[in-house]
């Protein structure tokens, strides 16, 4: 059986889609591997949000030109982020590639492989669905629900690579859930780059609060997590929804990116410091529970000292669960590169960004220590180093230890030990 080796980097959007690409390649009667070198196939999904994401994907295209010359027959195709619309340019820069595709572009993969004979039959063209050999790696699936992204913020590549946002009709993504769970999936992720504007380019204009009710009623699914939300987007029915719906997780990710008015303006984010914070309010007081991660982009071009104070003021103030930090890197094509200097040193916005990491690990520490002695329900995705793993409802990850299989099973764990990053306990019972 010919074996295909994916190598995937950047955002979950991402490494769904490559569960995608799997998925039909294992339709077509390939087996996957995990050597580069024992592939008879090879695709690389990309990421360029940022110059280091970059980086990796050109030092992972230098040694597959070396792989290649010995291997000329060894189909190389390229897709993600990487992948702009000048796709001659990129065959001219990079020709030991076989194929381009843009992001979420099945068609176009499908039509190369039968061109190439690799695939003959009509199956692959399930577009989302795992094939019928799927078997769950984790009880735990991604699943895309719109593509592309409208808004163009200041700094971001995105919207020039994955497009203008394309929603999945409401019956496609219930569909695959439904067979998804008969595959033994508990728990589901819906991703989009802004999600919360899901439904608005389709005939009825289901809102993602629909589709939550929708995936709800699915008997076997136990959890419903939706990433990444926008504020400007985020409505009062879509909190309630996360409120009143029993298999919807206490957890958003409202990424924030700044604390100070003007850095918002400059980023094109669509709301003011005053508006988010208030919104934050609105999710705590309907969902008093909620486990709340953000974004932060530190040294965004003119960003002062005392605008930088700003934000660290608002996230001492909202005390999130979880803050994923960026330094800014100026992204060729975007706004904030052709209006912008790049004028925080790098020094800059280490400190910055190390000022972050550590506020960020103190207010962690006492949130999760508040969990000790607590018993949580887990969802266990696999083992490490001799340990379960898994996550709870507000998304925090989890350690225990025990001989028996519990795979795939919601259990309850009691916290003993806690840090800014995990909790550790011991297992209670089995809830499934
Ligand atoms: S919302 Fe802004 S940051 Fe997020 S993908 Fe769209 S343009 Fe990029």
């Amino acid at each position: 059986m010919p074996r295909y080796f994916i190598w995937t980097i950047g955002c979950q959007m991402n490494k769904a889609e490559s569960q995608q690409i799997a998925g039909y390649l294992n339709t077509v009667g390939y087996q996957a591997t995990s050597s580069f070198r024992e592939a008879d196939l090879i695709v690389l999904n990309t990421c360029v949000v940022r110059q280091s994401a970059e980086d990796k994907v050109l030092g992972t295209l230098g040694l597959l030109k070396g792989i290649k010359r010995g291997h000329p027959n060894l189909p190389i195709l390229v897709t993600g982020c990487f992948v702009d619309s000048d796709i001659e340019g990129l065959k001219k820069r990079f020709p030991w590639v076989d194929f381009f595709f843009k992001p979420g572009a099945y068609s176009e993969l499908i039509s190369w492989a039968q061109s190439q004979g690799i695939s003959t039959t009509e199956q692959g063209l399930l577009r989302y669905a795992r094939n019928d050999t799927w078997e769950a790696p984790s009880p735990c699936a991604f699943i895309p629900i719109i593509q592309g992204c409208d808004n163009f913020c200041s700094y971001c590549i995105v919207p020039y690579r994955r497009g203008r946002e394309i929603s999945r009709p409401v019956e496609e993504v219930v569909c695959e859930v439904k067979e998804l769970v008969k595959r033994g999936i508990k728990e589901v992720t819906l991703l989009g780059q802004n999600v919360d504007s899901y439904g608005h380019d389709l005939p009825e204009k289901p809102d993602l609060a629909d589709l939550l009710a929708r995936l709800n009623d699915i008997d076997g699914l136990a959890r419903i997590r939706f990433l990444t939300n926008h504020p400007k987007d985020m409505t009062l029915k879509l909190i309630q929804a996360t409120a009143s719906l029993d298999k919807v997780c206490e957890h958003l990710e409202l990424a924030v990116q700044a604390g100070d008015d003007d850095i918002l303006k400059a980023m094109r984010r669509g709301y003011t410091v005053e508006q988010y914070r208030e919104l934050v309010h609105s999710i705590r007081r309907h969902i008093p529970q909620i486990s709340l991660s953000t974004d932060i982009i530190v040294g965004f071009p003119g960003e002062t000292e005392e605008q930088f104070e700003h934000t660290f003021s608002l996230l001492e103030e909202m005390r999130f669960d979880v803050v994923h930090i960026a330094a800014y890197s100026p992204r060729p094509g975007t706004i904030a590169w052709r209006k912008y200097e790049d004028d925080v040193s790098p020094e800059i916005k280490k400190e910055r960004f190390h000022r972050v990491e550590e506020l960020q690990a103190s207010i962690a520490s006492v949130i999760n220590l508040q969990l000790r002695g607590w018993t949580i329900e887990v969802l266990v995705e696999g083992k490490k180093k001799g340990k379960w793993y898994g996550r709870t409802r507000g998304d925090k990850l989890v350690f225990f230890e025990d001989d028996a299989d519990w795979l795939g099973q919601l259990v309850e764990v009691k916290i003993d030990k806690t840090s800014p990053w995990a909790l550790q306990g011991k297992i209670k019972i089995n809830s499934d």
